[in-house]
């Protein structure tokens, strides 16, 4: 909803805009204050996951570091129902391809099954990619979907991981043949995640895939 100029002012002077991380007043809405910009500086990652079923290595853009704020605040947003930080998480990812947005005809998320998607009441990666998708001006389609409730990827060994995300995504539709498609997750750990989703977008007959999640969390 866009409001007017003298509207939105008024609102902002009731309700100023609160930092994303620390909730602190912020200069605008979707931004952060200039303590946690200092503490939390973007480190603009740039991982390789090959995709072997396709034969290609796809690219994954991630602005920061799953540390410190920005990963309690990944938390709260996943697990706790604090929505409002999707304004603030697609706009870091959609920075990252503001200069080659042209090389994009949609953008998707990493989907959620239908039993996550009952208890936790939305796809949180989903909603970072509809964000991005506007700061981008790129549609947004709905392109995967999780056909099975496998465990979670953060409870896994590295080495199980890769088998515990094959076969449990499906495309849906048409959308995606011959589409150059920007992928969203929340967060990238192995990949294997992301790369199971190529791996559908590609034989579903996508003619590029990139990824982006918003950070990157280091295996100990
Ligand atoms: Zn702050």
């Amino acid at each position: 909803m866009r409001l007017k100029p003298a509207v939105s002012s008024f609102l902002n002077l009731i309700f100023p805009p609160r930092c994303a991380l620390c909730g602190a007043v912020a200069p605008s809405a979707g931004m952060v204050c200039p303590d946690c910009q200092r503490e939390n500086p973007c480190v603009h990652a740039k991982k390789r996951i090959f995709v072997p079923e396709a034969g290609q290595t796809i690219v994954c853009k991630v602005p920061y570091e799953y540390n410190g704020k920005i990963r309690q605040s990944i938390i709260r947003f996943k697990f706790y129902g604090q929505l409002q930080s999707a304004a603030f998480f697609g706009m870091k990812v959609a920075e990252e391809f503001t200069e080659n947005k042209d090389q994009f005809d949609l953008v998707t998320a990493v989907p959620v099954s239908a039993e996550r998607l009952r208890q936790r009441g939305y796809n949180q990666s989903e909603r970072i990619a509809r964000v991005a998708a506007e700061k981008l001006e790129i549609p947004y389609k709905e392109c995967l979907m999780k056909t099975a409730d496998n465990k979670e990827q953060h409870k896994l060994e590295k080495k199980e991981r890769k088998r515990n995300v094959q076969g449990v995504y499906s495309p849906i539709g048409q959308e995606i043949v011959g589409k150059r498609i920007l992928l969203v997750d929340d967060i990238v750990t192995t990949g294997a995640t992301l790369c199971a989703c190529a791996e559908v977008l590609f034989a579903g007959g996508a003619k590029e895939v990139c990824c982006t999640a918003v950070a990157e969390v280091e295996l100990s």
